[in-house]
């Protein structure tokens, strides 16, 4: 059988059998999917440093002949993205990308919009941008990009623009945006607390080019604001809890005793 190639981000590793490894990657042509490395752990040139979580490879395959796994035979690395291995806060942070990706995606069903969101996160994180603010953003635009996008520019119930007279909250539920107004009319539901400059920054990430979005200057404040009204959104979508969330490093999320260790390389 022919051999193909295709470039992936790594997601998630396990062991299998003896001396394999199931690799989860998402692909700008295949979207997300899982390969096999036979013979990876002893490998010391097909594969060596190569299949970690969160590097970016060239990957040489054979499709499977019925669904199922496909067969890696080679990769190269493109970028091992070194920086956010060595700083807790950026690891912890892409786990966050990772688990967002595994959960918002289903396998071969490829959007080329998603595999460069997720490059831009890592390749973000790894240059030095606020882990928060990149953890805001990525949601904001995963979930746009897997047709959930919030809606920010009015009142979902009365309609009015957004305004610095009224305040407002995102419900969980459906992604809407409340004002104070409605809420007192009592016939919207609560919700997680948006300020007007939270607001006002997530509408300009919703618009702005991938590449100019690291020039928007959100604040601690806001980042914090958009992670946990987003998250319990999320949340809902999905139905269950994301786990890598109590992991960031933002302000009102509690971390966890039991934190995973960053691996030294
Ligand atoms: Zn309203």
């Amino acid at each position: 059988m022919t051999t193909r190639r295709t470039r992936g981000v790594v997601l998630a590793i396990a062991p299998h059998a003896e001396s394999d490894k199931l690799v989860t990657f998402y692909s700008p042509d295949m979207g997300l999917v899982t390969g096999i490395a036979k013979g990876a752990k002893r490998s010391k040139h097909r594969f060596v440093n190569k299949l970690e979580e969160f590097t970016l490879l060239s990957i040489l395959y054979r499709p499977p002949r019925r669904g199922g796994l496909l067969f890696l035979s080679e990769a190269d690395l493109d970028n091992a993205f070194l920086t956010l291995r060595h700083d807790y806060s950026r690891y912890t942070t892409a786990m966050f990308v990772a688990e967002l990706v595994l959960r918002f995606t289903r396998e071969h069903d490829p959007d080329p919009g998603i595999f460069t969101l997720v490059h831009w996160a890592l390749f973000s994180l790894d240059t030095g941008a606020r882990p928060p603010r990149i953890a805001a953003i990525f949601l904001l635009r995963l979930l746009g990009l897997a047709g959930y996008q919030p809606g920010l520019d009015t009142c979902a119930l009365c309609r009015r623009p957004v305004s610095a007279e009224l305040d407002y909250r995102l419900d969980p539920a459906s992604g809407i945006l409340t004002c104070s107004l409605c809420r007192r009319e009592a016939y919207a539901a609560s919700g997680q607390v948006l300020s007007l400059q939270t607001i006002r920054f997530l509408q300009q990430a919703q618009q702005l080019e991938l590449r100019l979005l690291r020039r928007l200057q959100m604040p601690a404040r806001a980042a914090g604001e958009t992670i946990n009204a987003l998250t319990a959104y999320a949340r809902h979508l999905l139905q269950q809890d994301i786990h890598s969330r109590r992991f960031l490093p933002v302000t009102g999320v509690r971390n966890c005793r039991s934190a995973p260790a960053v691996p030294r390389r």
